[in-house]
């Protein structure tokens, strides 16, 4: 039976200068309502103890568009700014259920560039989106086609540290579960391979991943070097973000392919909690990459799950999946992160440290979900990601 489900598909597209002119304007506003009224709820909240709600806040941005220095929001689409104010209250829903931090404010530089357009802010005819305030459709690239019969409900514009536009279009789609299986997985996380599975299998890395990384650190270094405020500098962060987006593209792409893979050939997939990652402070390029994707992997291998009728299980995180002797049951003193292979003092038996930990979070995996164990979302556990900051990261590959 089908069942309904929220999946977003994102594509690049080419804006004309006019488009980018009153995107880039769209974001500016949207990026000020958001900051403008989290200063007011800060204000209300460590002042009065006083919670703002989102009609009181968006009742505050009728207010500033009527005000001479303000007047400007008016000329933009009005949705992407409630839907900043939405965003806003989603974030203070999130900190007042202790499920994140206190909002931040976002930044030119560092924040993602994007605005959100509701059903009412764009109009879909025959497969050609126009957002509200444009006369023309967006140029997209339709890399993949939208499911038959999909409608977009919601359409969310975005420009990467790249200076590339993409519109991610979310759809309410009918999807029919994955065929039965009795098939788990477990699933190590990996720095030299991508992960390993319990069946041994070692996915690799991305192609041309091993030069992007070092094209990343020159890169990366060459920036350090540059003058703050020059030019060159300028040139610098752009090639660095370029590198970047390459490196995050060709991965998010692989990711992709083995979550389906792994939802749609197993009913239980296991994987380590490894959000403690975050506290050793360890910051290597490599190890960066790999907790991102880690991350990455996690989410879609969450949604997946629920859209297929999956088992998603996640092992604690101090469950000692390396140094667990998957044969006997002894755990080994100490292990340092360069072993690859091991031999088990009491049985003997020779371990590949990947494969013997893939095997180990599988069984602990079945184990728990013996056990009847719910699994923590994502940004629960604590010490974990606050919760995810972009849109849900829902997409088919
Ligand atoms: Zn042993």
């Amino acid at each position: 039976m089908a069942r309904q489900v929220k999946r977003a598909f994102k594509y690049r597209f080419y804006p004309t200068g006019e488009q980018a002119a009153e995107l880039s304007r769209t974001f500016g506003c949207v990026r000020l309502v958001y900051n403008k009224a989290l200063e007011e709820r800060t204000r209300a909240w460590y002042g009065e103890q006083r919670r703002l709600s989102y009609v009181q806040s968006s009742a505050a941005l009728t207010e500033w568009k009527k005000t001479a220095e303000l007047a400007f929001l008016a000329e933009v689409s009005s949705v992407p700014l409630q839907q900043a104010l939405r965003h806003l209250q989603t974030a203070f829903g999130n900190f007042f259920a202790q499920r994140a931090q206190y909002p931040r404010f976002k930044s030119r530089k560092k924040s993602r560039a994007s605005a959100e357009y509701t059903r009412s802010a764009f109009s879909w005819r025959e497969g050609r989106l126009t957002l509200a305030k444009m006369a023309a459709p967006l140029d997209i690239r339709w890399s993949r086609p939208l499911p038959e019969g999909s409608e977009p409900t919601t359409a969310t514009v975005s420009r990467d540290a790249a200076g590339r536009w993409f519109v991610s279009l979310l759809c309410d789609d009918g999807i029919t579960p994955a065929p039965a299986t009795k098939n788990a997985v477990g699933i190590d996380a990996g720095i030299t391979s991508l992960v390993t599975l319990s069946t041994g299998e070692k996915v690799a890395n991305p192609r041309h991943e091993r030069r992007d990384r070092a094209r990343l650190a020159g890169a990366q270094r060459e920036l350090s070097r540059k003058a703050k405020g020059s030019a060159n500098r300028e040139k610098a962060r752009e090639r660095v973000a370029r590198v970047h987006a390459r490196i995050a593209d060709r991965r998010r792409d692989v990711l992709h392919k083995l979550s389906t893979r792994l939802v749609r050939e197993n009913q239980t997939v296991v994987i380590e909690d490894l959000t403690v990652r975050n506290l050793l402070n360890n910051h290597t390029l490599a190890r960066a990459i790999s907790d991102v994707s880690w991350r990455q992997l996690r989410s879609m291998l969450e949604y997946k799950c629920a859209w297929y009728g999956r088992e998603l299980v996640v092992v604690d995180r101090f469950f000692p999946s390396s140094k667990l002797c998957g044969n006997c049951g002894t755990v080994a003193a100490k292990m340092a992160l360069n072993v690859r292979e091991w031999t088990c003092d009491t049985c003997g038996v020779v371990h590949d440290r990947d494969i013997n930990a893939a095997r180990n979070i599988k069984a602990a995996g079945l184990a728990v979900s013996a056990c009847g164990a719910g699994v923590r979302p994502q940004g629960s556990s604590p010490g974990g990601q606050p919760a995810l900051k972009q849109e849900p990261l829902q997409r088919e590959p």
